[in-house]
């Protein structure tokens, strides 16, 4: 399928709480619209097995990520978790410039900075049908420990209450239905 010139060079956000599905969603979106150039965050987080570095994430030590920061490499940064994540800014704003369109995959405080920068960019919260699901997801996924799961339900509840902020909200019941919808955002075709 087709990505409508009406895409071209826009910056979409999908944030939603660890479990929602975002990853999911997005490689398949990304597999209807290969046009769609999707940012590699920077992390301090250890990597999960299968995850590459250079794909997945960049996998920093905490003081490289620090010399990112300094440095103004970032488009955006924040803690997550217990770990640091941010947005490298040169690739997106050289992918923006060539017209592609720009997705990144990112917590809430990342989305509330591009949300100033980029106030022309389109920002969509994922949400689960229910807290339970969103639990049943996050175990059933089986990457993360108990306190990695703990934490990351606990941030889940913080996040969950500022749908309002977002452009729009998209549940992620049924997985097709979201992709659908969200290509319906984003002026695809
Ligand atoms: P996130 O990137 O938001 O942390 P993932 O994409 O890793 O979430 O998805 C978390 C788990 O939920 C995975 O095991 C995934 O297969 C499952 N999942 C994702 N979307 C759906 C859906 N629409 N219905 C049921 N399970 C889903
Ligand atoms: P995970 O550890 O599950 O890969 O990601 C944890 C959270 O960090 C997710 O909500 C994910 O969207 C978010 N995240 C990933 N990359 C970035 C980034 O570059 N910046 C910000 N602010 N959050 C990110």
């Amino acid at each position: 399928m087709m990505t409508s010139p009406s895409a071209a060079g826009r910056l979409t956000v999908i944030t939603g709480p660890s479990g929602v599905g975002k990853g999911t969603l997005v490689a398949a979106l990304l597999k209807r619209h290969p046009r769609i150039w999707l940012s590699v965050s920077a992390t301090t987080r250890a990597p999960r097995s299968g995850e590459v570095d250079g794909v997945s994430y960049f996998f920093l030590a905490r003081e490289r990520f620090a010399d990112q920061v300094a440095a103004g490499g970032l488009l955006e940064w924040a803690e997550f978790a217990g770990n640091c994540y941010g947005t490298p800014r040169e690739p997106v704003e050289r992918h923006l410039a060539e017209g592609r369109p720009v997705l990144l995959e990112i917590e809430l405080e990342g989305a509330r900075q591009v949300r100033h920068s980029f106030p022309g960019g389109v920002q969509i919260f994922l949400k689960p049908p229910s807290f339970a699901e969103l639990e049943r997801r996050i175990r059933g996924r089986g990457t993360d420990g108990e306190e990695a799961i703990v934490r990351r339900l606990e941030r889940a509840q913080v996040e969950l209450k500022a749908e309002g902020e977002f452009d729009a909200v998209l549940v992620n019941g049924d997985l097709d239905q979201a992709l659908n919808e969200l290509e319906g955002l984003m002026g695809l075709g």
